[in-house]
């Protein structure tokens, strides 16, 4: 059966990790991305990445998706993403740790702000409070990661997120790498626990469709459909993945690992043309790399996929 996944996303899109320092060390994350090896680029470094950045951008749009890490710990953050806001839509992730007063501080333009609720080390009365606070300044979106183990405290978050005022998005997301599986409840409890109280649009929205049909990628993911071995992928002149030592990618997953793009802060920047490559991922993880590298089925049968 012929089979197809793509999206119409209309922006150029750049993730950053911009750093791998964490102040948590939840059992799941992979330890590359809080072991602590690579703290925040300096002054020259961050400029070599500006101007990356509006080379990339050709005069168009860039949505910027920072990540860490935890970014909040850069003490230049604030000033980085009013720095590049003329020309990128900015959102980051962050896992809420940092005080109200650090929040009630925060000037910067941004297009979303998210929070990743981790069980195992956040606090869940001050992760609260921090939503309060940033929810009447930006787009706010809540995901609540998903413990078997922490389950209660998740449920009692999540209710606490839906009886109260808050203008956000909010929902429980499955976490990638437990050595547990989700029972058919969890799985059920996770694609229905969910709202949306935003009271302005944000203007990065966009469509996902398997098979010609639109699909939700909240959906996509929960219910599995982010396997894609043995599938061809393309990388596209519109997605870079830059790593927290500045090298870049087409993709999250390193897949594209093979041909890097070079690196943001070397003076010289390679130029690759579009790659495709046959996926050897067992899922497809990061929900950028769903949105902007365009997948088919070429082979019914999987050739000889060999895992990097
Ligand atoms: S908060 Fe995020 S980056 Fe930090 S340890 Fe947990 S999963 Fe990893
Ligand atoms: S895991 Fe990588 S190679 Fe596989 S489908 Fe996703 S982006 Fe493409």
């Amino acid at each position: 059966m012929k089979k197809k996944i793509y999206s119409d996303y209309p922006y150029k899109h750049v993730t950053w990790e911009c750093t791998n320092v964490c102040n948590f060390s939840c059992s799941y994350c992979w330890p590359d991305l809080h072991s602590g090896t690579h703290r925040w680029p300096n002054e020259e470094k961050t400029s070599k990445l500006v101007s990356y950045l509006k080379n990339f951008s050709d005069n168009k749009i860039i949505t910027l998706d920072i990540m860490g890490g935890e970014p909040t710990l850069w003490p230049h953050l604030e000033h980085f993403c009013n720095s590049v806001g003329s020309f990128c839509k900015v959102y980051f992730s962050t896992n809420g740790s940092r005080t109200a007063r650090y929040w009630n501080n925060f000037n910067a333009p941004l297009n979303e702000l998210y929070f990743s609720f981790h069980p195992e080390q956040s606090d869940p009365e001050i992760f609260l409070k921090n939503v309060e606070i940033t929810s009447k300044k930006y787009h706010v979106s809540v995901y609540i990661l998903l413990h078997p183990l922490y389950r209660d405290i998740c449920t009692d978050l999540y209710d606490k997120l839906y009886e109260s005022d808050y203008p956000i998005r909010a929902g429980i997301k499955k976490i990638n790498g437990l050595p547990m599986k989700y029972s058919q409840e969890e799985i059920n409890y996770m694609v229905d626990k969910k709202f949306d109280r935003w009271q302005t649009k944000n203007d990065i929205s966009f469509k996902v469709y398997r098979n010609g049909r639109e699909i939700s990628l909240d959906k996509f993911t929960k219910l599995g459909h982010n396997r894609f071995k043995g599938w061809t992928c393309t990388f596209t002149q519109n997605y870079r993945y830059i790593k927290y030592d500045g090298t870049i990618y087409g993709a999250a997953c390193g897949r594209a690992g093979q041909s890097p793009f070079g690196n943001v802060f070397e003076n010289e920047i390679k130029q690759e043309p579009i790659t495709s490559v046959v996926c050897d991922r067992d899922s497809c993880n990061c929900k950028t790399d769903i949105i902007m590298a365009p997948k088919k089925i070429i082979n019914k049968r999987l050739p000889n996929v060999r895992t990097l």
